[in-house]
């Protein structure tokens, strides 16, 4: 449905172009062409003026011969000036040359000795003839009275003491003129004042008339025998502005016609030029015009639909660009999928391992604290029964002592042992921080003050609410003043510990700080692992620290130790107050976490 008007514009377009340049084409062919009649009619006018030009003369070079009076007056016999006559004839070519006397009777001719000499023949009713011998020079154009064949005739009196006595004429004829003319094969004629076509190079034109004659002009063309009797018809042609001029057509033929007035006489010369060869010039042009725009046409839309394909393979190529693009990312992602499997495992075995070593590193320490207590108190005990069977009592007692002592360690490592393996979360509370602070530092003062250690609570006012496990949290103080008033009491004097809990805006904290000697960096950097000590063995297992950090972690919080600036260490705990989302989150995930595990 789209193409078909497509299709008809196009035609329209070569249809109205072809018909333009026929126009076109038609109207500059028209133009050249009267260019070009302009040219051949001045031509032709030359020529015919040339050719009278040429003869004119003669008559007047005649009439002043000396001989002329005694031959008029036959005097003297004619034949001298026949022949005189016949040499000049020859000598110009294409005339004929004559004289009459007063009568019009012809005395001597150039062709007295042709069959059709015009000696001794009368021409009286020439105009001519009448011109001259009242003392002019006449000029007319006739059909030969004799010869048949048609002239132009111009004639001279002849005078003798000043009067006209005879008469010298030329006739010119046109057969060379017209033999080229016919040559040329152009179509011209000439007209007369009557408008009878005289001179023509299409042959069967030739004394056709082109307007009707009037009644005054037939007599007088009778009277003078311009014609010879010949019947004038009428030159059938049709103009379309009605006068011999512009488009006419003649026989069917349609020519341009182009005039000019020759001079002297009141002739007119008519150049035809044919118009089909312009019109068929016209025709070809607007149908070379017409098809080349077709070509056009087929060859804009053999581009188009090329450029359509070429639109179409690129797009093709692109589509499949894309696809291979897309095979190569499917691959890669099957390969990372692979890669990040492979990852996964190895991170699996990883944990794993990380595990094992972990329970390894683990046994091992639990092991060595273990195993010593339990050897002394295998020896303790042997000792104990031999001091008892030889009824030592008190150094038995001793004895048994050191054996509580040793299980009470024992006791110790595995209730360590034990918060590690309790789940996370459990027994979260509301709990003002304060209170498991005064109860452990409470609960230790006897021992800091055993060794010398002055322990300071700086607390906060109002209850530093937190959300916690209360037992977990009294762990958390406890391992860290425990770990203080050792340090401190390692030093000689001014030990000191001081145990501040305060808030800011967004956390509670709870500092814990010590006149011991500080920490090393690698100590630093190691403190939270579990079973890291610098203690001796029987004083501490690693495990307190390690502790602190789940604990701190699992409520949220954050650990951090650092050496203080005028010597020893300090603890400093951050814990999101009770209430805080971001807390609850954190232990919920916690929680997850340890349930997971
Ligand atoms: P333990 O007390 O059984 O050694 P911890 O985990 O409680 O286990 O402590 C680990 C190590 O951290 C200690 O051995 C000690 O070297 C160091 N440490 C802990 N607290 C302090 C402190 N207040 N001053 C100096 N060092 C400390």
């Amino acid at each position: 449905m789209k193409r078909l008007p497509a299709a008809l514009l196009v035609l329209l377009a070569v249809l109205t172009l072809g018909l333009s340049v026929y126009g076109f084409m038609a109207a500059r062919s028209r133009e050249q062409a009267q260019r070009v009649a302009a040219d051949r009619l001045l031509l032709y006018t030359d020529s015919i003026e040339a050719t009278l030009k040429r003869l004119s003369h003669l008559p007047g070079t005649i009439a002043l011969h000396p001989d002329i009076g005694a031959v008029l007056e036959r005097r003297h016999s004619a034949d001298g000036f026949n022949r005189y006559l016949e040499t000049i004839a020859q000598t110009a070519g294409g005339a004929i040359l004559y004289v009459m006397d007063r009568s019009g009777e012809t005395i001597a001719a150039s062709n007295h000795a042709t069959p059709l000499s015009f000696v001794g023949r009368n021409y009286s009713f020439r105009p001519y003839f009448r011109m001259a011998i009242e003392g002019g020079v006449g000029t007319h154009f006739a059909i030969g009275a004799t010869t048949g064949v048609p002239g132009y005739f111009i004639s001279h009196p002849i005078r003798l003491a000043g009067k006209p006595v005879g008469v010298a004429v030329v006739k010119i004829e046109f057969d060379d003129l017209l033999a080229n003319w016919r040559r040329a094969g152009e179509p011209v004629f000439v007209t007369d004042n009557h408008g009878v076509i005289i001179l023509s190079s299409v042959a069967p034109w030739q004394f056709k008339r082109m307007r009707t004659l009037s009644a005054a002009e037939t007599a007088e063309i009778e009277a003078n025998r311009k014609f010879a009797g010949t019947v004038l018809a009428p030159l059938e042609y049709q103009a379309s502005g009605g006068a011999f001029e512009g488009e006419v057509t003649i026989d069917g033929n349609r020519y341009l016609a182009s005039s000019a007035k020759l001079a002297g006489e009141s002739w007119s010369l008519h150049y035809l030029t044919p118009l089909s060869p312009i019109l068929d010039t016209a025709v070809l042009s607007g149908l070379l015009a017409g098809l080349l725009a077709l070509l056009a046409a087929a060859i804009a839309h053999l581009f188009r639909v090329r450029a359509q394909q070429l639109l179409l393979a690129r797009q093709a190529r692109e589509a499949e660009r894309i696809r291979a693009v897309n095979r190569k990312l499917e691959a890669e992602i099957a390969t990372r999928r692979q890669a990040e499997q492979a990852l996964l495992q190895a991170q699996a075995s990883l944990v794993q391992t990380n595990r094992l070593a972990a329970l390894g590193k683990m046994s091992a320490a639990i092991v060595h604290e273990v195993n010593q207590p339990v050897a002394a108190i295998r020896t303790y005990t042997s000792s104990g029964e031999l001091l008892l069977k030889k009824g030592r009592k008190s150094e038995a007692a001793d004895i048994f002592a050191q054996i509580r002592r040793m299980t009470e360690r024992l006791g110790r490592i595995t209730s360590d042992l034990l918060l590690f393996s309790r789940r996370t979360g459990q027994g979260f509370r509301p709990v003002d921080l304060n209170r498991p602070v005064r109860a452990i530092a409470r609960e230790l003062g006897a021992e800091a003050q055993a060794h010398a250690v002055r322990l300071e609570t700086r607390l906060a006012r109002r209850p530093l609410v937190v959300s916690g496990n209360p037992v977990r949290l009294e762990q958390l103080v406890s391992n860290l003043l425990r770990n203080a008033i050792h340090a401190a009491s390692e030093q000689a004097g001014g030990r000191v510990v001081r145990v501040t809990t305060r808030c800011d805006d967004a956390n509670i904290f709870l500092i814990v700080e010590d006149s011991g000697k500080g920490m090393s960096a690698e100590t630093i950097g190691q403190l939270f692992e579990p079973f890291f000590t610098t203690k001796n063995i029987g004083e501490g297992v690693g495990l307190g620290l390690a502790l602190c950090f789940a604990i701190v972690d699992e409520a949220g919080g954050r650990i951090s130790a650092e050496n203080r600036g005028e010597g020893g260490a300090r603890f400093t705990i951050s814990l999101p107050p009770a209430g805080a989302a971001g807390r609850s989150d954190r232990a919920d995930r916690k929680t997850r976490e340890a349930e997971h595990a």
